[in-house]
């Protein structure tokens, strides 16, 4: 194969087209004023996953700030970050991070963008589907299904299954928590909180 063809699209370097409105558009969303940011590091110091990340959470409040819209969408970061708010708590211009992260995330979801993790969507969906029915999680299902929908299962996986369910380490039959009516509610509402959310900026 020549070196021409080992190239893929992702190294390709493409040119930047700034969305000029993003940077608004995602602090009315996230009610977090992004513009605040003065780089000085300290949300990924104290992040601690930035080891997957493929760009560090004060670069995606850059790229948010320039209007660098496509590049902060398709990272992985957005769906690597695991809301734990370090960065929110150490941020001295108190910009909500954890929270703008998630804006990011529904943002892409909303816009179809596929992460450039696609497995890390997937689980993202199987984990809400999971919580959305059974108001807790419900390991052999959520990963039956991430593996099914992914296509990752392999033999070994299912070797290992098999010796932690004898050994009773898997409870097939889910237990749900709480009235699905109740769970339906809880879900609708969020989604209403998110469509109102943006009539205000914090800060
Ligand atoms: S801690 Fe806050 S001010 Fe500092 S880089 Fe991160 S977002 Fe910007
Ligand atoms: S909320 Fe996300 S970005 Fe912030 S410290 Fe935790 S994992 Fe990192």
């Amino acid at each position: 194969m020549s070196d021409t063809k080992k190239i893929t699209a992702n190294h390709v370097a493409r040119a930047v087209i700034p969305d000029p409105g993003f940077g608004r558009e995602v602090e009315e969303k996230s009610r977090t004023r992004v513009s605040s940011c003065f780089q000085c590091l300290k949300c990924t110091g104290g992040c601690p996953v930035t080891f997957a990340m493929d760009i560090m959470p004060h670069q995606a409040i850059r790229m948010v700030q320039l209007g660098m819209k496509d590049e902060v969408l398709e990272s992985s970061t957005i769906w690597v970050c695991a809301s734990c708010e370090t960065c929110t708590t150490r941020c001295p211009n108190d910009i909500d991070i954890a929270h703008l992260m998630d804006t990011l995330r529904q943002t892409a979801i909303a816009e179809k963008i596929t992460p450039a993790q696609k497995e890390i969507l997937a689980f993202h969906r199987v984990f809400m589907m999971t919580i959305r029915f059974l108001g807790r999680l419900y390991e052999p299902g959520m990963l039956g299904a991430l593996k099914a929908w992914t296509r990752t299962l392999n033999r070994g996986e299912i070797k290992l299954g098999w010796k932690m369910f004898k050994k009773g380490k898997l409870k097939i039959v889910p237990r749900a928590v709480g009235e699905s009516r109740e769970l339906r509610a809880i879900f609708a509402k969020a989604k209403q909180k998110v469509k109102g959310e943006g009539s205000k900026v914090k800060g």
